[in-house]
């Protein structure tokens, strides 16, 4: 997702053009029509077939049509299963919450109440930010530099990007934004700065309710926050009675090779956002984790129609399978450590390009410097059956995140496909920079 959210311009023929919203943006950067789907293969309607480093922006974390997940879904709806359920108690929820007690939280020492908000990760924040404000009666939350938590109202006011908050056509107060760890240069000590900010009465910035941030900036650009920077933000705000609020919608379900994203720097987190990968199959639903003392709503003070999506309790209940035991993580260990070593030697490949890995787990990509390098990648990848898109505010960065259950031989296949298309910005690159001495010659014979 970047600035302009687009790889390229033309998008479509036919009847998308002409009927779907010039807001329609993913389409013009993939512009093929899709029509099956399985693992991490996508197949268009021409039968080309496309090998998927996107994930769905990371709702795909369990792979397109995930066999285990698929079976337990037509079961529950060729039996008549309940679909549709607001807020009502079912067995698919049920199932879900023993499972996720049980599995998740449990062995990780983690206290929550569930809240089931609407079933998008700008649901999960804004519920998150309203109940930060009743909970403290304070009026502001704090956010970072290259924050993105949504595009309603509230998420916007905590999101760093200038082209999407524009989009708001109002103000967004009630939110300052700080800088994030390594904004302001590597030797900066942003925590500090954001301590004078919240101990010095003639600072400007009052006490607010909460800080909202992500580990790991998956559209901002993948700046990761390090170890220490977070434990000293979350002593910070036990200090001064702010909460923190961990926006794990990307980064959570194993995206970082944990199933929180915070659990290697032992956090605990007041409230939590989970959505994209949790309801496992590409489902919408989404969660809002708080300590149960946070637990102050009125029955009904927020509410939603699609708080119930039961297909997707079904799916996400059954895809806890994958943390049942220390497996699938130590296979995402290895995944990451794999992918690590190959982006740095696709980089040192092509010094010209001045390329940097970023990221961890298998939310990992290639910085390029220069304005248009990474769009470069990214749309010779798609020419070649690989599907990427960039990350941060000018889209500098091609993002590699597979589906988790990806193979090896996948995942280093796609590598091959991503250095080919480094190679060949690299020498589309030079010949561009060369050009304006060989066409002195060349541009008199043309006249
Ligand atoms: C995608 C995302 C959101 C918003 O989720 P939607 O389902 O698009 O509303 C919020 N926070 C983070 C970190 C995200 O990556």
């Amino acid at each position: 997702m970047t600035n302009k959210g687009l790889l390229q311009t033309e998008g479509l023929p036919g009847i998308f053009g002409e009927m779907e919203s010039e807001v329609r943006s993913y389409c013009r950067s993939f512009p093929a029509v899709f029509r099956k789907a399985i693992d991490w293969t996508i197949w268009d309607s021409e039968g080309k077939a496309y090998l998927d480093f996107f994930a769905g922006a990371g709702a795909l974390n369990y792979g397109h049509n995930n066999a285990m997940l698929k079976e337990k879904l037509i079961r529950y709806i060729a039996e008549d299963g309940i679909s549709h359920s607001l807020d009502m108690a079912t067995e698919a929820k049920e199932r879900f919450l023993r499972r996720f007690r049980r599995i998740i939280l449990q062995p990780r020492g983690l206290d929550y109440k569930v809240m089931f908000p609407g079933p998008t990760g700008a649901n999960a924040v804004e519920a998150a930010l309203k109940l930060a404000r009743k909970v403290t009666g304070r009026t502001d939350v704090i956010g970072f530099t290259n924050a993105f938590h949504g595009m309603t109202l509230g998420a916007l006011s905590v999101t760093g990007n200038k082209f999407k908050r524009q989009g708001a056509g109002v103000p967004l107060p009630y939110a300052a934004s700080m800088p994030f760890d390594g904004y302001l240069g590597k030797d900066a000590d942003t925590i500090a700065y954001l301590e004078s900010y919240l101990s010095d009465s003639g600072s400007g910035v009052s006490l607010p309710a909460a800080v909202i941030v992500e580990t790991l900036q998956g559209e901002g650009g993948l700046n990761a926050a390090g170890a220490q920077w977070l434990v000293r933000l979350e002593t910070l705000c036990r200090k001064h009675g702010i909460l923190l609020i961990v926006d794990d919608v990307q980064m959570g379900c194993g995206r970082t090779g944990s199933f929180f994203s915070f659990e290697p720097f032992g956090l605990q987190p007041d409230i939590v956002c989970l959505s994209k990968s949790i309801g496992g199959y590409g489902l919408p639903m989404a969660l809002t984790l708080m300590k149960p003392e946070l637990d102050v709503w009125e029955p009904g003070e927020h509410n939603g129609t699609f708080r119930g999506n039961n297909l997707a309790f079904v799916c996400a209940a059954e895809a806890l399978r994958y943390w049942e035991n220390g497996e699938f993580e130590a296979g995402l260990a290895d995944k990451s450590a794999l992918l690590e070593a190959r982006l740095k030697e696709i980089a040192a490949r092509h010094p010209g390009l001045q390329g940097k890995r970023k990221g961890r787990g298998l939310m990992q990509g290639l910085y390029f410097p220069e304005n248009g390098v990474a769009e470069d990648v990214c749309r010779a990848a798609f020419r070649r059956g690989l599907i990427m898109e960039t990350s941060g505010t000018d889209g500098e960065v091609a993002k590699v995140m597979p589906p988790l259950t990806i193979d090896e031989a996948s995942l280093l296949r796609g590598l091959r496909l991503l250095e080919q298309s480094v190679e060949e910005t690299a020498n589309n690159r030079r010949s561009i920079k060369i050009a304006p001495k060989a066409a002195a010659g060349m541009g008199g014979a043309r006249i």
